[in-house]
């Protein structure tokens, strides 16, 4: 029995590991990456805590040497849904009533074992099966993941903190009620950590969860099942099933007690979820929640002012770290004509001096592509701009998946502000540019702001305040995170909290209050101390 009101310590972003040559972080996940490839895993479901095999199987592979086969997973059929859909209602019983604390102290210890004893398992697994530069899966699979455990329940604990106002007569409290039902999360490859959130958020605040990880994410999510089972995790509370995303979304989809759906993905994806939602809209028992963070085409915005090494630096970061498979990746560029010879110099030199290949030799700046489907799509891009006379591939453009999907960082310049590779998302390192003439700056503003259908990130360069407020101003519904002087890309829990909107999704802000706000169904009640016992005013005397 509990009598307080407790506390939660305020947390900090957990620091970034160097991965350094002769540091100890670096040979253990050296180590640890050996281990896990010369191991064949048999990923199964994992539904009520149970381990379930169906015998319907597919490969998690090495994206940069596509041979290497590093597990089987098991995918779930009908009957798998169904038991994950009971067995996360079932969980809920004692999941919804168990005191906060405790839900708390769970995800407080997944956080510890991350930082501690399963970061190497994490990070080797994130940059095997995703094609993760060490770097990039550091601040993935390791810090991101843990700062999302330990901010939401900070998070959490100030939600339940905040209360309404009482009086002498009356006491009103709010309780902030998990959804009913269960939620349905749904995960993108390209983040470990987006993966593990979109289940423990919805968790985090007493709901039950039917967990579907992307296929091409398996390996490192189902590491991250474990160490949640390890950390306590009650059997039940997030069922983890791999499988089809439209064979599981059909059943879902048409469960009465579907209370939320958490989406990280594609926007075609996230509008056809919404649409089979309202056209079951009368078989819900509530109006289900739908949180979903989808696609950008993000943006780097130079005025005539800009800091040319800074804006340089920032392009080939932006759009090039993890292959350009960042929901943020910079993919569009304006530039001023004044500008453009110093910038496009800078930029073709640097951009040659990147190593592109195994993600294992450190020397490497960036990986493979994920699979073969994102390799053609994002050839066929490069093509498409070979081919135009409107476009000229400036520095990269070679492709070559004969070991694995490696795309060479690649830079197209467009006379047309409205071409192809300018409007829609590719998800590859292919960076688009648009040189603008330096007097037609406020009209390239309003192009830049309505080219597309996202509003998801962007970034702004200048030295020049007034340019600046411009920009911000134009650009205000462009971006859900702009970025002043810096990459498009890199949001931190708890410093930037991130989401966009238009067609890049809710903008309901993963790893920040707003978020876990998505979750609770809250209960006002009010208990009066001394009720009026006759109905007559005194006004009526
Ligand atoms: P995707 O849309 O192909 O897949 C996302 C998830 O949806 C996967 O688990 C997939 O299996 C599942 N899915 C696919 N079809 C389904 C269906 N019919 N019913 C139910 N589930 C289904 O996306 P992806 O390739 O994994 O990730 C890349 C996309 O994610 C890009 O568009 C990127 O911009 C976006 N993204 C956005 C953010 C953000 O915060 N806005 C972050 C990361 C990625």
């Amino acid at each position: 029995m509990s009598n307080s009101c407790f506390k939660v310590k305020k947390p900090e972003n957990e620091p970034v590991l160097t991965y350094d040559k002769e540091s100890s972080e670096r040979m253990n996940l050296k180590l640890k990456i050996s281990e896990l490839k010369q191991k064949h895993y048999e990923i199964p479901l994992i539904i009520g805590g149970k381990e379930v095999h169906t015998g319907q199987t597919q490969e998690c592979i090495i994206p940069h040497n596509k041979n290497h086969v590093l597990a089987t997973y098991h995918m779930a059929g009908e009957k798998e849904v169904k038991l994950a859909i009971e067995a996360a209602l079932e969980a809920k019983r004692e999941w919804s009533k168990m005191p906060w604390q405790h839900r708390a102290s769970i995800f407080l210890k997944a956080a510890e074992l991350l930082a501690g004893p399963w970061r190497t398992t994490l990070n080797a697994a994130t940059m095997l099966g995703q094609s993760k530069t060490a770097h990039q899966a550091e601040i993935d699979s390791a810090c991101e993941l843990i700062d999302f455990l330990r901010f939401n329940v900070y998070y959490m604990s100030e939600i339940y903190s905040e209360q309404i106002i009482s009086t002498n007569e009356s006491w009103n409290r709010m309780e902030y009620r998990p959804l009913e039902g269960f939620v349905f999360a749904v995960t993108p490859f390209n983040f470990t950590a987006i993966g593990g959130n979109l289940s423990i958020s919805p968790a985090l605040m007493g709901n039950t969860v039917v967990w579907k990880p992307s296929g091409s994410a398996v390996y490192s999510n189902y590491f991250f099942m474990k160490l949640l089972q390890e950390a306590g995790l009650p059997d039940g509370v997030i069922n983890f099933i791999p499988g089809s995303g439209s064979l599981i979304g059909d059943i879902v989809f048409n469960s009465e007690w579907l209370g939320g759906v958490h989406f990280t993905g594609s926007t075609e994806v996230f509008n056809g979820m919404w649409k089979t939602v309202g056209a079951n809209i009368d078989k819900y028992r509530s109006y289900p929640r739908l949180v979903g963070e989808t696609g950008g085409k993000d943006f780097v915005f130079a005025h005539k002012d800009a800091d040319v090494d800074k804006l340089v630096t920032a392009l080939i970061r932006g759009a090039f770290e993890y292959q350009g498979q960042k929901c943020s990746a910079a993919s569009r560029a304006y530039i001023p004509e004044s500008l453009w010879n110093e910038v496009k110099e800078k930029l073709i030199s640097e951009v040659e001096t990147i190593k592109v290949g195994d993600v294992e030799d450190f020397t490497n700046f960036m990986g493979a592509v994920i699979d073969k489907k994102s390799f053609d799509k994002i050839k066929g891009y490069i093509e498409y701009a070979n081919n135009s006379n409107e476009a000229e591939i400036i520095v990269g453009g070679n492709c070559d998946d004969t070991i694995g999907y490696f795309i060479e960082p690649t830079i197209i310049a467009t006379k047309n502000p409205f071409f192809k590779t300018m409007t829609e998302e590719i998800f590859g390192p292919v960076l688009t540019i648009y040189v603008y003439e330096d007097n037609k700056f406020e009209e390239t503003l309003n192009i830049c702001n309505e080219s597309t259908v996202y509003g998801l990130t962007g970034s702004i360069f200048s030295q020049n305040r007034k340019a600046i407020v411009e920009m911000e101003n134009i650009l205000e519904y462009a971006a859900g995170n702009l970025y002043i002087n810096d990459k498009p890309t890199g949001a931190v829990v708890g410093q930037q909290p991130f989401g966009g909107g238009r067609a890049s999704g809710t903008n309901d802000k993963a790893g920040s209050k707003l978020n876990l706000l998505r979750w609770v169904s809250p209960r006002v009640i009010k208990e009066t101390f001394n009720a009026p016992g006759s109905y007559r005013y005194s006004f009526m005397e």
